[in-house]
């Protein structure tokens, strides 16, 4: 594993460095409604300053940006304590989807709107019936002319409230395999017969959403790759998710410690921070060796792609390792503050104004979302360690 830079590579983190002293995203408002509208203006202020979606080819509007540069790009990210993009379906899932499948008229219409977060995305998959076992989705279109006439539910839809456009797996042909029949559309969510109904989240949240088709009607051009193919484009998407999702993670949980660090340096007061005490010391420490040894492995599964090989299911390791080492941080964080730690915002007593409860009860949904931690140790079991079948 070689760990230095080449002067290329610097100097692109450096300009980027520069851009983002410049140009610091501010503060994250607490209130949904509001960091939608922050979210936004954020990333547009990226596109137009050349920062989003980096790994893109040029022509797409990206900067063609090789994987050690996505790294620095996360690296800078994380320093300059930026949010998670606004937009992440449409940059880590819609966009890379549509550059390897789309039509030429999909390129030209959706890729540059994903990028300025003119348009928001989701990705409408799970169903109430259909989560780990994605195969088993029964939401159907049927062809009428040129359209689809889609019905059915999707559920666990985040940022569907918010989204333009929904990247929707549906059943075109009931009586073929599981696998097959599926066929994979963009649907606009401002078409008659849509409802959104937000679902509440343990941390108060409201960025779940239920979704319902009825007689939606989808013009038959909206369909990725062929009809009844989009099992693939459906796996493409998910290796896609899981690949650069890897790095925006890291971005996230280093954030998170960063912030969980400079408490404990100052709270309750500078002269007797929680930073003394030999317990705190010692969830401190093995929040930051679990950063870096999340952070190796990253590395490591990136020194194998980049001398050829694919992004195989060691992946698997990447995303079970952080979502569990990142509720044990902000578990931690909780209960080092005791009882004020357990204050949520708007309490006039709050730790950094009940923002560590609130990232602690959120990430409980980490251990399920793209995969849950049972189905990664399957993964792991029978494919990394090629133990057989249970
Ligand atoms: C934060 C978050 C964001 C999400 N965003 C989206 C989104 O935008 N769009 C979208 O389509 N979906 C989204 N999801 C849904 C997510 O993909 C599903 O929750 C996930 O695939 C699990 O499916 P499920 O909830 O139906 O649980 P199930 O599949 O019903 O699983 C229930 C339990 O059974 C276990 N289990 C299931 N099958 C097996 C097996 N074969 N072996 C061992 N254990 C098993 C699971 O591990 C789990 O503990 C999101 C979920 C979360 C938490």
């Amino acid at each position: 594993m070689d760990l230095s830079y080449a002067p290329a590579e610097e100097r692109f983190r450096s300009q980027l460095r520069a851009w983002l002293q410049a140009n610091p995203p501010g503060p994250e408002p607490e209130a949904l409604d509001a960091w939608v509208a922050y979210g936004k203006d954020w990333q547009r202020r990226l596109y137009e300053g050349g920062w989003c979606g980096v790994s893109w080819p040029a022509e797409y509007g990206g900067r063609g940006a090789s994987l050690i540069e996505q790294i620095i790009f996360q690296e800078e990210m994380a320093r300059a304590r930026s949010p998670q993009l606004i937009n992440l379906a449409g940059l880590t899932m819609g966009g890379p989807v549509l550059i390897a499948h789309g039509s030429e008229a999909q390129k030209r219409r959706h890729l540059p709107r994903i990028l300025s977060a003119e348009e928001i995305w989701c990705q409408g998959f799970s169903e109430p019936n259909a989560g780990s076992d994605l195969a088993a989705l029964k939401t159907r279109a049927v062809l009428d002319g040129d359209h689809f006439i889609v019905n059915g539910q999707k559920v666990w839809t985040s940022f569907a409230r918010y989204a333009d456009w929904c990247m929707l797996l549906v059943r075109t042909d009931p009586t073929a395999a599981k696998h097959r029949g599926i066929t994979f559309l963009l649907v606009d969510m401002h078409s008659p017969g849509i409802t959104v109904r937000p679902l509440k989240q343990i941390s108060g949240d409201e960025d779940f959403n239920e979704v319902f088709f009825a007689d939606v009607r989808v013009p038959r051009d909206q369909v990725v790759g062929a009809v009844n193919h989009g099992w693939e484009i459906a796996i493409t998407t998910l290796m896609h998710e899981r690949q650069t999702l890897t790095f925006s993670r890291q971005l996230q949980s280093r954030v998170a410690l960063e912030g969980l660090l400079g408490l404990a340096r100052q709270w309750p007061t500078a002269e007797a921070p929680l930073a003394r005490r030999p317990l705190a010391r010692q969830q401190l420490a093995a929040a930051y060796i679990d950063s870096e040894a999340m952070r190796y492995t990253a590395l490591r599964n990136l020194t194998r792609v980049l001398r050829g090989g694919i992004p195989g299911p060691e992946g698997s390791l990447e995303k079970l390792f952080w979502s569990e080492m990142y509720q044990r941080m902000l578990e931690s964080a909780v209960a080092l503050t005791g009882p004020f730690g357990q204050l949520v915002a708007g309490s006039p007593h709050a730790v950094d104004d009940g923002r560590w409860p609130h990232l602690m009860l959120y990430s409980r949904g980490r251990t399920i979302a793209a995969g849950s931690s049972e189905i990664q140790r399957s993964i792991i079991a029978e494919r990394v360690l090629g133990l057989p079948r249970a």
